[in-house]
């Protein structure tokens, strides 16, 4: 019996139970929350089955209403650079970086093979989006992608869902009236989304609808085999501020909304995927009009940045706008890296990605009023006054930079620090920004 059913029915499995005592949240509220679609568990029913043991158990994740924001990382191999080692170790780096879920987005070497490693390897859910690979397959058969025949779509759907991937994004909600709209109003950068790029190719060349709308029934059927979660993707999410909330992303946002209503209704999770690139004033609109029109579903945004002229910093922006974005209602951040819109990120910027969606995430927690975040902050702060290193560092998003910069920027103080392992000896003492100036000591010192 798949997750969805089983909370409708009001059973409690043991990844509700995990996620509940993860986030510290009431069970039977959690449950509730997954029957009223408002969170989804990704976890494929291969994981810990004797039908595929190449695919382990993981720690659930919970994403939607009252849990914890939550942030993914993509990684995968591209045709013109990385292999799979290098995407193992990229898995590796957002998980160190606490990423709470990655994607698999492979288009280079051996596709397959990429994914079952990163399934094995990953303790996190996995997941991917199908129609990259579709066009990659096709590509090597010498086919451009117009010439896909839809069962090439579902038949990589259904192998990713055999390996064990958690969720899928699939661009159900662009269709063909929708590309006609994008058409009528122009747009400054049409279409940003590779997979709404690759199916608009398909569906212009062909005069067809959309497979993954038109035949959608058919999708909720592998779904519904596997427990495979739904990542509605928006194809035609804004790729520059100047775009966003348009005519067109509003109409793919409200087919998405009627595409929500029949994956809960076939018991298939569900999550919506939104923007992209969006004004620093618009985002709060966005994510209520989502929210609204998709029925309070998880909603899953990329960045948004919220400004275009920073390549090189794109970690940054989208970072801005996953707070405000997260504040308003997104549950899910993909982070963005800051390679983004110049080349593949490399484990370094996997790194920095997460964090800097780490860092979004958990100031909207604090927003939000959850304690056991905001505990965190207390702690640090009792930490700075105290001169504690070794706690601030233990504390921080990033313990290894945090400790780095601690040890650079004092070359003398943390002499005795040099061996990596050994005690920080500096507690207690004024690190070099401020010196004998110490705010810290001054004031200690006077208020005593
Ligand atoms: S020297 Fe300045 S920055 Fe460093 S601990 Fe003291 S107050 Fe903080």
């Amino acid at each position: 019996m798949l997750l969805l059913e089983k909370a409708k029915r009001g059973e409690i499995t043991k990844e509700m139970e995990k996620v509940a005592k993860i986030e510290r949240v009431d069970v039977e509220k959690l449950r509730e929350g997954i029957a009223r679609g408002k969170i989804v568990i990704p976890y494929n029913n291969r994981r810990g089955s004797k039908i595929n043991t190449n695919v382990p158990e993981i720690e659930p994740k919970g994403i939607g209403e009252g849990l914890t924001v939550k942030v993914n990382a993509n990684i995968g191999t591209s045709e013109a650079l990385s292999s799979i080692d290098t995407e193992l170790r990229k898995l590796d780096a957002a998980v160190e970086g606490g990423a709470d879920a990655v994607m698999d987005l492979s288009t280079g070497y051996d596709i397959d093979k990429t994914r079952k490693q990163v399934i094995a390897q990953s303790s996190i859910p996995v997941g991917g989006v199908p129609v990259y690979q579709t066009a990659t397959e096709l590509r090597r058969k010498e086919k451009p992608l117009v010439e896909m025949n839809t069962e090439d779509i579902f038949d990589v759907i259904r192998r990713q869902s055999e390996d064990g991937m958690d969720f899928v994004t699939v661009h159900c909600g662009l269709t063909l009236s929708g590309i006609e709209r994008l058409k009528q109003q122009g747009r400054i950068c049409d279409i940003v989304s590779r997979g709404g790029a690759m199916l608009t190719g398909w569906m212009v060349h062909n005069q067809k609808e959309n497979p993954l709308y038109e035949e959608y029934d058919k999708l909720l059927d592998i779904a519904r085999e596997y427990d495979l979660t739904l990542s509605l993707g928006d194809g035609l999410r804004p790729g520059s501020v100047l775009d966003a909330t348009d005519r067109a992303q509003i109409q793919e946002l409200l087919v998405l909304g009627e595409l929500v209503d029949r994956a809960r209704e076939a018991d298939v999770q569900v999550m919506v995927e939104g923007p992209g690139h969006v004004k620093f004033n618009r985002i709060r609109t966005n994510m209520e009009i989502a929210k609204e029109l998709c029925n309070d579903a998880p909603f899953y945004v990329l960045g948004p940045l919220v400004t275009d002229i920073a390549p090189g910093y794109d970690h940054i922006t989208s970072a801005v706008g996953g707070t405000l974005a997260a504040v308003s209602g997104a549950d899910f951040l993909c982070y963005v890296t800051p390679t983004e819109h110049l080349g593949l990120p490399g484990e370094k910027e996997v790194k920095e990605g997460v964090v800097a969606s780490k860092i979004a995430a958990h100031a909207a927690d604090i927003s939000l009023g959850n304690e056991y975040s905001l505990e965190r902050d207390r702690q640090m702060s009792i930490a700075r006054k105290e001169l504690n290193w070794e706690k601030q560092v233990e504390l921080s998003l990033d313990p290894e930079r945090a400790k780095q910069i601690k040890k650079d920027t004092n070359p003398q103080k943390d002499k005795d620090t040099e061996d990596k392992d050994s005690e920080d000896k500096s507690t207690g003492e004024e690190c070099s920004m401020c010196g004998q100036y110490c705010a810290m000591k001054i004031a200690d010192e006077a208020l005593k």
